[in-house]
């Protein structure tokens, strides 16, 4: 072996090594018990020469930066921080934090013993490759408490690991004091953190109502889809709005971990709470990873269909009731931009075109759910393959397309289902059309009603789909009677 290719091995060998091992930056966070400043020690394990905050407006809520040994202030240019060529190995900086809070949308709904400041504002860290994460660890005072997304380290306090992720939105972290509770479903310890807001919100039955949710989407496939995601409840109402919905928003971000939002209106009962279906829907998008956007039509379409099959399931809905609202749906969604595909319904970012994108998923998970069942006999449903996908592929550090997870569902499957459908659907203007489906499942539509017939060639597969859980619909129903 000549002396360059030697070199060469040696180089390669040297580079695996490297990658192979993970590189971890220990980041020290402070707060004051006020909770209007936020200091940061960050020690990394290999000289840095770039450092970003995920926000373009983290820059106005630096206060002072310097690198540690030295104690040499970092100049900023056009809101970044200017690190030597050679890197630095530790920084040391202060955010105005409570300034940095009113970033937040709904800052003037929280009573102010809570704040929610996104890390997006105040965490500035290299770029996390695989490969690369982040300890952090917080020191903060008695009566502040910290809710992140990020994996809980088993270490005692609030230490966790941040790595590689989707970035869908700003995640939110919440400081202050705050009712805290870790409820268990199958498969999960969801960390609930349940805001302060103007007026008082009986946190009791709020927990009971984010319990059976979340057990209804454990109802697809016999546990929760992420075992420790972060779920935030933001109180909005004041005693002066009228909320129409119980839940009046709801949304998941996926930013260093899976976080589920919830606004609630706490002056509705826990009945209306339990008859609402956002966080049903939220719930049931974790079954999927985050999909690029233009591809958003799959996502909101699978989490529509299980939120009415699952609050079936747990007998919040009777069965007439639940086909019902599936085929007003998917009208809304065939009256919706018909000239339209699902993928130019998405990416166009017209609103006249938003059923479609609610919508066309969602008939497309009833076709496929109705192909498994029929094809394997019985032996696999869309619930098997979400199972499935869940063991081999979630909580996902990444983005993925549409296509390249149909893929994956079928490669799951015995037999290809899911890219069929793609490829017929996905770029063919209108929408998917589910009459024969309907009428092979033994749903009669007149007049836009739909009545369940009898005797229907797939009336068992029908019947298997919206199948009730015994336990889960008798837990509801006490809960309702409280
Ligand atoms: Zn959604």
């Amino acid at each position: 072996m000549r002396p360059a290719r030697l070199l060469a091995l040696v180089f390669l060998l040297g580079s695996t090594a490297a990658s192979a091992e993970t590189v971890t930056h220990q980041y020290t966070v402070s707060v004051d018990y006020s909770m209007s400043r936020l200091w940061v020690e960050a020690r990394f394990s290999r000289p840095v020469n770039s450092v970003t905050a995920r926000s373009h407006d983290a820059g106005k809520y630096l206060l002072d930066v310097r690198s540690c040994g030295e104690d040499q202030q970092i100049r900023m240019r056009n809101q970044r921080m200017m690190l030597p060529q050679r890197g630095i190995s530790c920084m040391n900086y202060t955010v105005d934090l409570k300034h940095a809070a009113q970033e937040h949308r709904y800052d003037e709904m929280l009573a102010p013993q809570n704040i929610i400041v996104s890390p997006s504002y105040w965490l500035w860290r290299p770029e996390l490759r695989t490969g690369t994460e982040i300890q952090i660890r917080f020191r903060l005072p008695e009566n502040v408490q910290v809710s992140v997304p990020w994996q809980k380290l088993a270490e005692d306090g609030p230490v966790y690991r941040l790595a590689k992720s989707p970035e869908s939105a700003f995640a939110p972290a919440v400081f202050g004091s705050f009712d805290y509770r870790e409820l268990k479903v199958p498969g999960a310890t969801l960390r609930v953190s349940l805001l302060s807001g103007v007026e008082e919100m009986d946190n009791d039955s709020i927990a009971q109502w984010i319990s059976a949710t979340a057990m209804d989407v454990s109802l697809a496939y016999g546990r929760f889809p992420n075992p420790s995601p972060q779920v935030v409840v933001i109180p909005i109402g004041d005693g002066r709005i009228n909320y129409r919905s119980a839940v009046p928003y709801g949304r998941v971000i996926r930013d260093g971990g899976e976080t589920v939002e919830l606004q609630v209106d706490q002056s509705q009962p826990l009945e209306a709470l339990l008859a609402d279906w956002t966080a049903t829907h939220e719930f049931s998008h974790l079954m999927l990873p985050y999909i690029e956007r233009k591809h958003r039509w799959i996502s909101e379409g699978f989490a529509q269909y299980y939120q009415n099959v699952l609050l079936s399931r747990s007998g919040a809905y009777d069965d007439l009731y639940a086909w019902q609202k599936i085929y007003d749906g998917y009208e809304r969604g065939r009256q919706s931009r018909p000239e339209l595909s699902p993928n130019e319904a998405t990416t166009g970012g017209m609103r006249a075109g938003l059923m479609k994108v609610y919508w066309s998923g969602a008939a497309i998970a009833l076709m496929a759910d109705v192909q498994l069942r029929e094809r394997s006999g019985g032996k696999e449903s869309l619930d098997v393959i979400l199972d499935r996908f869940q063991a081999c592929c979630l909580p996902s550090d990444r983005v993925w397309s549409g296509p390249e997870l149909f893929a994956q569902f079928d490669e799951l499957a015995s037999v290809p289902v899911f890219e069929p459908l793609y490829r017929r659907f996905a770029d063919t203007a209108g929408f998917p059309d589910t009459s024969e489906l309907f009428e092979r499942l033994g749903l009669a539509v007149s007049d836009g009603k739909v009545r369940i017939r009898l005797l229907a060639e797939l009336r068992a597969i029908r019947k298997s789909i919206l199948k009730t859980n015994d336990d889960a619909a008798s837990w509801r129903e006490q809960l309702a009677a409280n």
